[in-house]
């Protein structure tokens, strides 16, 4: 077993609706569960920027599963790479919803990805992979301090 960590961006179909993501939640959860796969997922400005954490070829299984998923397309592979730790590894799969955020959070998240990113806006397609990896690690951190 050779743990590795893969990232992707894709871009929501114009007609997915909140349903669809609880959806997308409840299968990531129980299937990622099932295969020790960890990770987390942002959705924001109709876009995704997902993290998968583990088993080589079970992270390679899901995301070629997900990459045929209807409601979303575009999906380009950011990074693919053996790591040596986890750093999702609390979350099956863990949704950060940045539309829905309340105004405080929106501006923390806001600069978080000015932290990251040439864009001011949620782009999440505007970081490299190391940048993505980091936005979404703050990202964590923003979500444990709203949880706390
Ligand atoms: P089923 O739920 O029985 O699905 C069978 C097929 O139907 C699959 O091809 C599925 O893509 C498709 N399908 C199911 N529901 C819908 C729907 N409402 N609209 C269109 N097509 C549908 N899955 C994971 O296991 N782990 C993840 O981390 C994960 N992340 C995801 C992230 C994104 C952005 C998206 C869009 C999907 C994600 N999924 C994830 C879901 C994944 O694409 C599959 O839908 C799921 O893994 C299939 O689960 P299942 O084997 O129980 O099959």
């Amino acid at each position: 077993m050779t743990l590795f960590r893969l990232i992707y961006l894709s871009y929501a179909a114009p007609n997915l609706e909140y349903p669809d993501l609880l959806d997308i939640m409840q299968k990531s959860e129980k299937n990622n569960s099932a295969s020790g796969i960890t990770g987390m997922l942002c959705y924001g400005d109709s876009m995704f920027l997902q993290i998968l954490e583990g088993d080589r070829k079970l992270v390679s299984q899901t995301y070629d599963r997900i990459s045929k998923d209807k409601r979303h397309f575009d999906s380009e592979l950011i990074e693919f790479t053996e790591t040596d730790n986890r750093l999702f590894g609390v979350w099956s799969m863990h949704l950060v919803q940045m539309d829905t955020m309340n105004a405080k959070q929106k501006e923390q998240a806001r600069n978080i990805l000015m932290k990251y990113s040439s864009s001011n806006r949620f782009a999440l397609g505007s970081m490299n992979a190391k940048q993505s990896l980091n936005f979404m690690v703050d990202m964590t951190a923003l979500y444990a301090q709203a949880n706390s």
